[in-house]
């Protein structure tokens, strides 16, 4: 855990500030919700925020309180580029490296002047002004939480608040399951409820909001699904064509991968998604057990995450892609075996 520079930072913000608070590109449900629960937050400390996305967030992301007030750094540009440019301090949420937030926006975020606070629990963070690092916690949203307690605010948290941290803490964990999942995290969840999360809502507005075509693109998905008994591992492919025949849209692939995940024998899946426009291949990493898929994704693709969830791109076509992957495979033999399912 990392904790730099907290006495400052608190002492900085006894004073009411302009705030802005940023996510990472295609933002998820913990980016949104830790975004907008630190808002939420902060205005009722008496600074002025303003919440900011490189790009467009699904739509089952877009009834969190608040979510309306978020700027697009690809759609209002002048609006993000004119609170950058107001702000006191830049609030960096869910990512690790200002690269996270994709080319156009690090090269405006790269020429500011004033400091940057990080809140993240991604491995390996770059260093700024001031820190919140921990790789152990389940979710940025069960950062903010403890960061209102570490100001001995937790009395501020209303139901806005609760709502959007309750959101991210349930999507990062896989709705309470995976590893970083523990029982200070049950306990925060179970505070949120007696703050004024709705739980069942919740679950139900980010689950059950799937479309027809979204559900015929998962049939697709899966019956692309292939399995490597030899090396434990699943993978899923989906071409522009595919993704195309189904009315794509942004979030329609979330989760997916974890289809591949959920046979049994399996500790490596993988999705591997082709994007025409940007010419790249968009690949999710997921595992069971030791075998890190944070540094599988590094060494490999250009990307990283969590032990257990990564993100990666390839610039070659799909199908070389494929074979990259596959003839990786042989020399993680052992990792796999030893990972437990
Ligand atoms: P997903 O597969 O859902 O896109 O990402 C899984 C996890 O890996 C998320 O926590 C996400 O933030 C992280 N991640 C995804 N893509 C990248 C990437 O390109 N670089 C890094 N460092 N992390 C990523
Ligand atoms: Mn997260």
């Amino acid at each position: 855990m990392i904790l730099k520079n907290f006495k400052e930072l608190s002492k900085y913000l006894e004073t009411s500030r302009r705030i802005v608070i940023i996510g990472h590109k295609n933002p998820d449900g913990d980016a949104i919700g830790s975004t907008l629960g630190l808002k939420h937050y902060f205005d009722k400390k008496g600074h002025h925020t303003q919440v900011l996305m490189p790009n467009e967030f699904p739509d089952f992301l877009h009834w969190i309180p608040g979510v309306e007030t978020v700027y697009r750094f690809d759609r209002q540009n002048n609006q993000c580029v004119k609170a950058l440019t107001k702000s006191d301090i830049i609030f960096l949420l869910d990512f690790n490296a200002l690269h996270r937030v994709g080319d156009d926006m690090k090269n405006t975020l790269v020429k500011y002047e004033n400091d940057f606070a990080l809140i993240d629990h991604h491995q390996q963070p770059d260093d700024f002004e001031y820190m919140y690092s921990d790789t152990t916690m389940s979710s940025t949203c069960q950062m903010i939480y403890n960061f209102i307690e570490m100001f001995d605010d937790l009395d501020l948290v209303d139901e806005n608040i609760a709502t959007a941290l309750y959101t991210g803490i349930m999507t990062d964990t896989g709705s309470f399951r995976f590893r970083s999942t523990t029982s200070r995290t049950h306990r925060i969840i179970a505070d949120l409820i007696d703050k004024g999360a709705k739980n069942d809502r919740i679950h139900s507005n980010i689950y059950d909001a799937n479309s027809h075509s979204r559900l015929m693109l998962l049939g697709r998905a899966l019956s692309n699904l292939k399995v490597l008994p030899e090396y434990k591992t699943a993978y899923i492919t989906l071409t522009q064509k595919d993704k195309d025949e189904f009315n794509y849209e942004k979030g329609d692939t979330e989760g997916v991968v974890n289809y591949a995940l959920s046979l049994k024998g399996i500790v490596f899946a993988v999705i591997f998604i082709e994007d025409v426009e940007q010419r790249i291949v968009k690949i999710s990493f997921r595992s069971k057990g030791s075998f890190s898929v944070n540094k599988f994704a590094r060494n490999h693709f250009n990307g990283g995450g969590h032990d257990n969830a990564a993100g990666g791109r390839s610039d070659v076509n799909i199908e070389e892609t494929i074979k990259k992957f596959t003839s990786l495979l042989p020399e993680y033999k052992n990792d796999l075996f030893s990972s437990y399912e």
